[in-house]
């Protein structure tokens, strides 16, 4: 088997890494695959729906990747990969990614990637893993991977985060954080992400120039990415979505047919001024980075 290209998206959730990888996993040659990271407690052990809406067990698709990639999903793969992700996948280790198990942990991924590239006939896979931590093991281990930073205005993120959403996989609530530990997180995972910049190999994409003109972003991804630009599915600001093979992910990676493509600002009147403040208050220095405005002064 060859390697495929790997782009990860990385970005806090709720930042619309799920959506972008929806839309970018439409372009011919390119198979999105959901947030690997959560394929082996999700997927293999805990059996959650495939993006296709199957038991995990019971998708086709992974059927054969776990055939190509690990003679099957026996729970004990997965379980040595949660082992050596907790010995070797922490925030607080990068960039200091130096760890004899990296390599055991790495090759894992790159066996999903590769068994999934060959079972789709995709040159391109997608892995919206969104952990800075991820993409640094990965780089750090060889793999070819290409990252795509997605940002969001912090207040945005905020709102979501304090919504009560419910899990589509399980009827149970989606975890909810308040304005002070978003604005951590978001400060947190977008700095590591920044990391990547220094060091050449990423691309930033924000949220809301996606929503505000999907075509023009894309076309700039697919060009910066070496992705065949085919928008056929885009109709203006409506994408036609078709069932993809995402293992975990947002709701949104449920979505068939057609998607209207509006940003979601219900922040501007859900957030409570003295949240939106908060947020901006503790994330201005990156806020301003990223051309958001109305930052703390
Ligand atoms: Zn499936």
């Amino acid at each position: 088997m060859s390697s495929p290209q790997v782009i990860f998206l990385g970005g806090l959730g709720r930042s619309g890494t799920t959506l972008l990888e929806r839309l970018l996993g439409q372009l011919p040659g390119v198979a999105p695959l959901g947030e690997v990271v959560h394929l082996w407690a999700r997927g293999v052990l805990a059996g959650e729906p495939c993006g296709c809406g199957a038991p995990f067990a019971e998708c086709r698709f992974w059927h054969e990747v776990g055939e190509l990639a690990f003679d099957g999903w026996a729970p004990h793969v997965a379980q040595t990969v949660l082992g050596l992700r907790r010995r070797v996948d922490r925030t607080r280790r990068i960039p200091f990614v130096d760890h004899r198990d990296l390599g055991r942990y790495v090759q894992a991924y790159r066996a999903v990637y590769e068994a999934a590239a060959e079972v789709a006939g995709a040159d391109v896979v997608i892995d919206s893993s969104k952990h800075a931590s991820l993409a640094f093991c990965l780089m750090a281990g060889g793999v070819d991977v290409r990252v795509v930073h997605v940002v969001r205005d912090p207040r945005a993120v905020a709102h979501s985060w304090r919504r009560t959403v419910e899990r589509p996989e399980d009827g149970r609530p989606m975890t909810r954080w308040g304005a002070l530990r978003t604005s951590m997180h978001w400060t947190a995972q977008n700095l590591a992400l920044d990391l990547f910049a220094g060091a050449g190999g990423i691309t930033r994409v924000r949220y809301e120039d996606l929503l505000a003109d999907p075509r023009t972003t894309l076309t700039r991804l697919a060009d910066e990415l070496d992705l065949e630009p085919d928008f056929g599915f885009l109709r203006g600001s409506t994408a036609m979505l078709q069932p993809r093979h995402t293992v975990s992910g947002n709701p949104m990676r449920f979505a068939v047919g057609p998607v209207e493509l509006s940003r979601d600002d219900a922040w501007h009147d859900g957030l409570p001024r003295r949240h939106q403040t908060l947020v901006a208050g503790l994330t201005w220095p990156l806020m301003s980075k990223y051309g958001y405005r109305g930052a703390a002064a």
